[in-house]
């Protein structure tokens, strides 16, 4: 397998252990079977999750020493925000600590009991800040984006057909606005096309409908179009970028993926009188608006860690490193969801453990292996995740998967060897991985403490 290097090297480092095998079973028992509630200290790699857990840059780390704490017009927010607008160029850039603030200050302005908003698959914050405000969060990805085995280029793709028959049948008035998150994160991190975002723009304008952008790895979607999308080899990430944003309105981001900072968020767009309004309650809820519940330090890594996402040499690596990791599995024998996305590997728990009763929790069962096997933390999507319906009753979800996400700067690729390693040991005695049953559970997102017990 050829590894690209990778474009940088170390300059600090932070220690992990691997604890023996005995202790990483305690450590199991004492959690009740829930790797959510084992200490990151007591993880060896960690896969959870690939939001705020990148690695800075030395010139974000010194940018935080020009951290300007002033209350009002700090520095670092003239630099935030001119950054932000030269990748997007909306008109107004409203800081905030995490996207799902900036979701929630849009859709509390927008949308009301009753509306629809549509997009390819809406991340869980999204659909909990829509849902909150009674509205409901409709998916529309094309067919191929459900379908594990396709291979096509763009699985983030929202199917226009379908938000044309949904804008006549209920009206433009039942919607506030039509999202589209690039890559498409809930459907596994595959991108969208150019194409297809300007003709979902297009669609849109044609209804007066506003449309914005989940933009959370939009450069990770930008340099996907530029590898995949006919017409855009030559272009840079940034011309892609600039592109990209002028078919919507505004976006939403959350600046702890793509912003390549461990904090921060922002809402920018063109629309002045509703920046003016969100901006209003921005004061009441976050901060005074050139900080937005942000320090000055952390504005300042935020817009330098965006410049640095736009960098091919890094878009390269990190979109490689992700492919690579998915098919050193897939040789192994492992199966996952095909293709690679863009900062995550599925691994398909059903077909990997076939003889293992749904009800008996397979993908999770693979997760408690893999922390005992090895030390290695993922999360499941399955039926623990989602399969306890609104009436108490269980309906496992159709597919039944792991989540290895890969946080952005962080691993080497000996690291993700060795979990594919821990894969293969697992591969070749399936009876390591062991039935659970459900001892203890909330009766909301049950899986962040659901308690558990092997038998
Ligand atoms: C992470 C994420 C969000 C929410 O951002 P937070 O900073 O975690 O609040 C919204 N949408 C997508 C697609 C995300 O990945």
């Amino acid at each position: 397998m050829q590894f690209l290097p990778e474009p940088y090297r170390t300059k600090t480092v932070e220690r992990i252990k691997l604890l023996p095998r005995d202790e990483r079973q305690r450590k199991l028992v004492e959690a009740h079977y829930n790797v959510f509630k084992i200490a990151a200290g007591d993880i060896f790699i960690d896969l959870l999750t690939d939001s705020g857990t990148s690695a800075m840059s030395d010139n974000q780390w010194a940018g935080l020493m020009t951290g300007d704490e002033s209350y009002a017009g700090c520095n670092n927010y003239f630099n935030f925000e001119n950054t932000i607008k030269s990748i997007t160029g909306y008109t107004n850039v409203i800081p905030a600590h995490q996207g799902r603030v900036a979701e929630n200050l849009l859709f509390t302005n927008i949308a009301s009991d009753g509306d629809i908003v549509p997009s390819n698959t809406h991340f869980d914050t999204t659909r909990a800040n829509i849902e909150h405000q009674k509205a409901e969060a409709l998916n529309l990805v094309i067919d191929e984006g459900i379908d594990p085995k396709s291979e096509y280029d763009f699985k983030g793709d929202i199917d226009l057909k379908k938000v044309e028959d949904l804008i006549k049948r209920v009206g433009k008035d039942k919607i506030p606005v039509g999202m589209l998150t690039v890559t498409n994160n809930a459907g596994g991190g595959q991108p969208v096309s150019m194409e297809n975002i300007r003709a979902y723009s297009e669609l849109l304008r044609e209804f007066d409908i506003p449309f914005y952008l989940d933009a959370c790895r939009y450069a990770e979607n930008c340099y996907f179009i530029k590898q995949r999308e006919k017409g855009y080899k030559d272009k840079s990430i940034m011309e892609i970028a600039n592109e990209m944003f002028s078919y919507a309105d505004g976006c939403t981001m959350s600046a702890k993926k793509d912003g390549l900072a461990n904090i921060g968020g922002f809402l920018a767009t063109n629309d002045n009188k509703l920046a003016s309004t969100i901006t209003n309650m921005l004061i009441l809820i976050e901060g005074f608006p050139t900080y937005g519940g942000m320090a000055g330090r952390d504005l300042e890594a935020v817009a330098r860690g965006l410049m640095e996402a736009l960098d091919e040499d890094y878009l390269r690596y990190r979109t490689e490193q992700v492919r690579i990791f998915g098919e050193m599995l897939e040789e192994g024998g492992i199966p996952i969801v095909r293709p690679p996305g863009g900062h995550a590997i599925f691994v398909d728990a059903k077909s990997f453990l076939p003889d293992f009763p749904r009800d008996e929790f397979p993908g999770w069962a693979l997760t408690v292996a893999l922390y005992r096997e090895g030390g290695v933390r993922a999360v499941e999507i399955g039926g623990i995740m989602l399969g306890k319906q609104p009436d108490g009753t269980e309906k496992y979800p159709e597919m039944e998967l792991v989540r290895l996400a890969i946080p952005r700067r962080v691993y080497s690729m000996a690291h993700l060897q060795y979990v594919v390693d821990v894969f293969k040991k697992i591969r070749d005695d399936k009876s390591l991985v062991k039935p659970l049953k459900i001892v203890w559970q909330a009766p909301v997102l049950r899986h962040f403490t659901i308690q558990l017990d092997e038998g």
